[in-house]
């Protein structure tokens, strides 16, 4: 890692009168030893949990001390600490600084312990309040603070990007990108036909998107596009071969195709697939219903008789 003094007006990733730069160590400068206290430890790390990162990254330090002549150290970190303080100084340190404390016995200057001691939480209310003095504010992610926008739920974020991107002007910018949100819409909301004829726009020009590809021969399945939901599964499956690597994919796409020339009633076909997947999944409760109809409509009684015992079981699972 680059070396800067602690203390100094500038680091690897910040600068100016009111910056002063601490644990960014090299082992060509010697650096203070001791103890610190261990409050001060715990806070640190707390602070290090989910530090607010003002820049993308900029490559990450690997720690170049060594623990003893033979052998570095192979600690690494890439985030750094943005610290405002009440005496108008913000402090700048690398998150190695915890590991340089920790293993390297490294003791930062006091002035940095009694900072850090007195720091708000990253990302509070004050923190945001303190760091505007040093010309920071607090982000905004579509269109919210962040720290409200950090406490929705992972799907609440979803819907909030997707309704922030979708704006007509979006829409008309990006209309692939458009279509596949209406399709997975309509795909959430049921409506299985109206979703295949969004997503097959997508499709068209997304042939690597595998994700995108399952959906839409998902869907086609499941209103009764068959003979597409065949073409795409096909393609998905010869290019899933691989078990258990692809395992998803590979084996749910096997049972939509199956699922598809069942609703075809090439049973023969339908029955091949389905055994395929129980193979590989043992539990999957549609397979056997399926084998169990399948069997059934070509006569094959007995057999579709034991596949419903094996849909029974699986369900109880
Ligand atoms: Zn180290």
């Amino acid at each position: 890692m680059t070396h800067y003094r602690d203390l100094s007006t500038s680091c690897m990733v910040e600068e100016g009168p009111h910056v002063r730069a601490v644990g960014w160590l090299n082992p060509r400068f010697p650096f203070e030893t001791g103890d610190v206290p261990p409050e001060f430890l715990s806070k640190l790390q707390e602070q290090c949990a989910s530090p607010f990162q003002p820049l993308t990254l900029r490559g990450k330090h690997d720690c170049e001390l060594k623990l003893d002549p033979s052998a570095n150290c192979k600690a690494t970190g890439y985030k750094n600490l943005w610290i405002p303080s009440a005496n108008n100084c913000l402090y700048v340190a690398p998150e190695m600084i915890v590991h340089y404390i920790e293993v390297h016995r490294y003791q930062p200057p006091e002035e940095f312990v009694h900072a850090v001691l007195a720091a708000p939480n990253q990302k509070s209310p004050l923190y945001w309040q303190m760091m505007e003095l040093f010309g920071y504010s607090e982000p905004i992610i579509y269109g919210m603070p962040l720290s409200e926008y950090d406490s929705l739920s992972e799907r609440d974020k979803q819907l909030r990007a997707q309704a922030s991107r979708r704006t007509p002007e979006w829409e008309k910018a990006n209309p692939i990108e458009a279509a596949i949100y209406r399709g997975m819409e309509r795909v959430e909301l049921g409506n299985y036909f109206e979703a295949t004829q969004e997503l097959e726009i997508a499709i068209a020009t997304k042939t690597n998107d595998q994700q995108l590809l399952f959906i839409f021969a998902n869907a086609c399945q499941k209103c009764g596009r068959f003979q597409e939901a065949i073409n795409v599964s096909s393609d998905l499956i010869a290019r899933n071969q691989e078990y258990p690597g692809t395992v998803t994919r590979g084996k749910d796409a096997l049972l939509v195709r199956a699922l598809s020339f069942q609703g075809l009633q090439d049973y023969p076909n339908a029955i091949a697939d389905f055994a395929i997947v129980v193979e590989r999944d043992e539990s999957c409760v549609a397979a056997y219903v399926g084998l169990s109809e399948c069997c059934e409509a070509i006569g094959r009684n007995s057999e579709a008789a034991a596949y419903r015992e094996h849909a029974r079981r699986a369900e109880l699972g």
